[in-house]
């Protein structure tokens, strides 16, 4: 991996500076590799879950590819663009001038989950790229038949030394981990962030961490609970919950708390009225997973919790081989139970009541700042009493997870669920190096101004008039 990265970097330093048209290639080039093997990657997956609903396939790590990369090809050259600007009012007109130029960083690692294997490992080359840089990536080893096919994707479409792909578990991560790359973006859990974080530093690479936490929904009064609960059954659903943006629980006013219950039972239903041959329904990625699962809801229940399995055509899911789990609702939770602690990923859905807004807002503040938060209501008032009072990554309001695809917004984390952002021009900007250039006039102005020796009046009228008085 070392000898690959030393590879890489020799050749980016040969291809400076790195022209619109190579990076439009390259993109051209991900986009098609992606687009022409379709179907190959979207029964990869479904191996590697041992069922996913191909149109969730399509959906996430297909459609979640592409559309960057094609944003990517159409806006590169203006995001490349130098940027003129300002520099103080007599050097401007005596012909100082200043600009940003976008430079490649070099070589970025990327280390990605197995919850969106293609879209998380593919999706970054679309900025990657567009920077002018090259790539090493590392898939996860939970999703191995993914893993293989990107692999062998990634050599027939590119060289070595613009594209490679390190398959293999902990041992090959941390190997990774502990590279001097030029940035690295590593998408996975907040305890692993940590130690990514820890490995990275002792070569001061940049990071940006993409890591997970517990994404509150919080349901106004005003909210219509119809809708609001179609929305957040097909969020939570998705993928079966095992997604960094699902709602992880909800906040819901206390008079409403019945008729909410019952309207994400009747949605389940209604989307998956059947879970264990249902085609769109997905399975929980492991057996390990599964029990993970299976324990918050146990700890949950031992401790007072009410549960609500929503399983409409009563089947037994319990059957060997099979990960499937139906929706499981919780209530009359409490602080004390690991459901309440732990990031879930699956799909269980707590369901928490406040009488006022404020009690909601308090209790998203007692906790770590989260990737994700939805509100879902009308009133405005309330809303944005929600949104000034809390920090989140990213926010939908009237839905769930949109923020996070819609690549024209900065997508990130802040405190324990991530930090730095990437997708569309906030993207390109994380892994491009702003460099500033000035430019001198040929008139020496230090010296007209007298601010270089000897000093004496002149320097300090200059000063003085340049440093200015107190603002009143
Ligand atoms: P994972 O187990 O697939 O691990 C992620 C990657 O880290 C893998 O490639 C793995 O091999 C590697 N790895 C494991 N141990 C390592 C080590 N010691 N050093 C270096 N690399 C190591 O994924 P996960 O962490 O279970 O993924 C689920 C988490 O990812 C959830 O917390 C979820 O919220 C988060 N997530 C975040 C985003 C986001 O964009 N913010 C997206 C998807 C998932």
């Amino acid at each position: 991996m070392r000898a690959t990265l030393e590879r890489q970097r020799a050749a980016c330093m040969a291809e400076l500076p790195v022209s619109a048209a190579i990076r439009k290639d390259r993109l051209r080039r991900s986009l098609n590799l992606v687009l022409e093997n379709e179907d190959r990657l979207v029964e990869a997956l479904s191996e590697d879950y041992g069922h996913r609903s191909p149109i969730q396939s399509q959906l996430a790590d297909i459609m979640g590819t592409v559309k960057p990369l094609r944003q990517a090809l159409t806006e590169v050259e203006r995001w490349m663009k130098p940027e003129r600007r300002k520099v103080d009012l007599p050097l401007w007109l005596l012909g100082a001038r200043a600009r940003v130029e976008y430079q490649p960083k070099g070589v970025v690692g990327v280390i990605s989950p197995w919850n969106f294997p293609v879209f998380l490992t593919f999706g970054p080359l679309a900025e990657i790229f567009a920077a002018g840089n090259r790539a090493m990536v590392k898939p996860s080893e939970h999703t191995p038949a993914t893993a293989a096919l990107m692999r062998e994707l990634a050599e027939a479409a590119f060289d070595e030394d613009e594209l490679a792909v390190f398959t293999g578990g902990v041992e090959v991560g941390k190997a990774f981990s502990q590279l001097p790359f030029d940035h690295l973006i590593f998408t996975g859990s907040t305890a692993l962030g940590r130690e990514i974080q820890r490995a990275a530093a002792s070569n001061l690479v940049p990071t940006t961490l993409e890591l997970g936490g517990k994404s509150p929904a919080i349901i106004g009064s005003s909210a219509n609970l119809q809708r609001t609960c179609d929305r957040l059954v097909a969020g939570k659903l998705l993928n079966a919950g095992q997604v960094c943006l699902a709602p992880d629980y909800l906040l819901v006013p206390a008079a409403h708390e019945r008729a909410i219950i019952e309207g994400l039972q009747a949605a389940a239903a209604a989307m998956y009225p059947s879970i264990h041959d249902n085609p769109d329904f997905c399975s929980l990625i492991n057996a390990r997973h599964r029990e993970r699962l299976r324990g918050l809801v146990d700890d949950a229940r031992d401790k007072g919790a009410e549960l609500t399995v929503v399983n409409p055509g009563g089947e037994t899911l319990d059957q060997p081989g099979s990960n499937k789990m139906a929706l499981h609702l919780l209530r009359e939770v409490t602080s004390d139970m690991r459901v309440m602690q732990e990031e879930i990923f699956g799909p269980v859905l707590p369901v928490i009541t406040y009488e006022r807004i404020d009690e909601a807002i308090a209790y998203i503040n007692a906790r770590p700042r989260p990737l994700g938060l939805y509100y879902f209501g009308e009133d405005q008032a309330e809303q944005t009493k929600l949104l000034e009072r809390t920090i989140a990554g990213g926010v939908t309001i009237n839905d769930v997870i949109y923020h996070g695809v819609t690549n024209d917004l900065p997508f990130g984390g802040v405190g324990e669920s991530g930090m730095g952002a990437y997708h569309g021009f906030d993207g390109f900007r994380t892994f491009s190096h702003a460099k500033g250039i000035y430019t001198q006039p040929r008139v020496d102005l230090a010296k007209l101004a007298g601010l270089v020796p000897p000093y004496g009046d002149k320097s300090r009228k200059s000063l003085e008039m340049q440093i200015g008085k107190p603002e009143r």
